[in-house]
């Protein structure tokens, strides 16, 4: 049998988070409103009415090919693709055809730490459907997502592993959400994909038939379902009798397979036309100028930055740019830090150069406050907006950790009433009496009588066994109840045998 290669290719829908619908007025938010309450004539497509583009559309669309690497078409145009389906109210949908608004792009993915770049053939702008929901054997029709702008993304057939499609639908979600342009929730639908994949003999250049997989709700679902594919069709090329015509097939979430649906002989004959009732498309020179000067700065280039200016692992830059709200947090808890250290240090240049040498340590408590101990206190679904510490404030705490004036249990105890009701953390440390022990006089008197409750281990300490004094600088936390400083209880021990 010949080694078999995969190919696959994906064609995505991402719904753009505008005010309005792609073509009307009618508000883009149907999906938390009642059926068939934001609808008109025109997104219902009654006689007589007209499209308008809408610009946001546009706007983000662009945004959104830009960050893919695409080239703009300043000129492109809307076409009608036919079709018959009863959530499709004008029995077409409007579309772009043959010259959509942005094409040749690409997006560099990383599996296993070697980069890989996946090629963007197109991006063009169209409006959804409404939707058919199904109940007690009747099938009813919402038309609030009738009109809601898409832009739809196809990717070149350059993935050769199931694995590289999720990792590439992550980055693109990603993308989306420091855009602003979508939620990309794929569980919501904001995000949908399609998958085409065939199988060819290694060293053959020639695409064979191939199988498109539908009704992908999930990154695991894509992923696994392609997976489903690779083992099925692997099993008909062993028997020659590989697919010979392009087949449709559905993912079955519950039975973990794929089961089919159609086969078809050619292309679907949609009777594309131009858009008679809308004008060419035009970006103008200033206007394509303006939406590259809005682009924030996007998540590989942050991870990069991040590494250099911070010395921050890569793997952690990696954690931290997962979330735009998080790592513009992270970054501004830094900055407090710089700040906080500039005044404590009396504001001279010497401030600047202990800055320098500390940051790195400074970047990885920041991360380990922020990424450890804060994530692990968020319930599911939590809202960074709903977030009740100031970057001041978690800055503050960090430089008490790091000052050794509370010790980081106390550290977490306090994290968590920030967390609860907000407030500053040295108010909090007074309050709870958290704040560590460090006056030797103290610490010494805890010492000795932790000493004289444990003679028989102290006989075994002075005589070498060296395990004993953990054990002891043990005793002493729970007897300070966790405010000691541990490493000056120590030396004292050490001090006295
Ligand atoms: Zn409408």
């Amino acid at each position: 049998m010949q080694k078999l290669e995969t190919i696959i290719g994906l064609e995505i829908h991402l719904q753009l988070k505008t005010k309005s619908k792609m073509f009307c007025a009618c508000s883009n938010d149907g999906e938390n409103q009642k059926p068939n309450t934001t609808i008109c004539p025109v997104c219902l497509g009654h006689p007589g009415t007209l499209p308008t583009i809408n610009e946001q559309a546009v706007n983000l669309g662009v945004k959104m090919a830009l960050a893919l690497n695409c080239q703009i078409n300043q000129k492109s145009k809307f076409d009608r693709k036919n079709y018959f389906y009863p959530d499709l109210p004008k029995g077409y949908q409007i579309s772009q055809f043959d010259i959509p608004i942005a094409v040749d792009g690409h997006l560099v993915i990383e599996e296993n730490n070697q980069p890989k770049r996946i090629g963007i053939e197109r991006l063009h702008l169209e409006e959804d459907a409404g939707k058919n929901i199904h109940l007690n054997g009747q099938t009813l029709v919402d038309f609030n997502r009738a009109g809601t702008p898409l832009a739809e993304i196809v990717t070149r057939p350059d993935f050769r592993q199931p694995e590289e499609t999720k990792i590439f639908l992550q980055n693109l979600r990603l993308l989306a959400r420091y855009l602003g342009v979508s939620e990309a929730e794929m569980e919501k639908g904001h995000l949908r994909c399609d998958a085409n994949i065939s199988l060819r003999p290694v060293g053959e250049d020639k695409l064979y038939p191939k199988t498109e997989v539908k009704n992908l709700n999930s990154f695991k679902a894509v992923e696994k379902a392609l997976q489903f594919e690779v083992r099925r069709q692997t099993a008909l090329w062993e028997k020659n009798t590989p697919p010979h015509l392009t087949e449709t097939r559905g993912w079955d979430e519950d039975k973990q397979e794929t089961v089919g649906q159609r086969t078809k002989e050619g292309f679907s004959d949609y009777r594309y036309f131009p858009e008679p009732d809308l004008p060419p498309l035009i970006i103008s020179d200033q206007d394509l100028q303006g939406i590259v000067n809005s682009l924030p700065e996007l998540p590989q280039a942050k991870i990069a930055r991040l590494i250099t200016e911070y010395s921050l692992s890569a793997s952690d830059a990696k954690i931290l740019v997962q979330s735009k709200d998080w790592s513009e947090f992270w970054e501004q808890v830094m900055s407090e830090l710089n700040s906080w250290l500039f005044k404590s240090e009396g504001g001279n240049d010497q401030a600047e150069v202990i800055w320098e040498k500390h940051k790195a340590k400074f970047a990885k408590l920041a991360f380990n406050w922020i990424s450890n101990e804060l994530f692990g206190l968020l319930p599911v679904n939590f809202k960074f907006s709903d977030l009740k510490i100031s970057s001041e404030n978690m800055a503050e705490l960090i430089s008490l950790v790091y000052q050794n004036k509370i010790n980081s249990s106390a550290g977490q105890t306090i994290l968590k009433a920030m967390f609860e009701s907000g407030g500053d953390p040295s108010n909090i440390a007074e309050k709870l009496d958290l704040a560590q022990i460090d006056d030797v006089a103290t610490l010494e008197d805890l010492v000795i009588k932790v000493l004289m409750l444990y003679p028989k281990q102290l006989a075994e300490l002075k005589q070498g066994k060296e395990a004993l004094l953990k054990f002891f600088v043990g005793k002493v936390m729970a007897e300070s109840k966790g405010k000691a400083n541990p490493q000056k209880v120590e030396e004292i021990i050490k001090g006295k045998i």
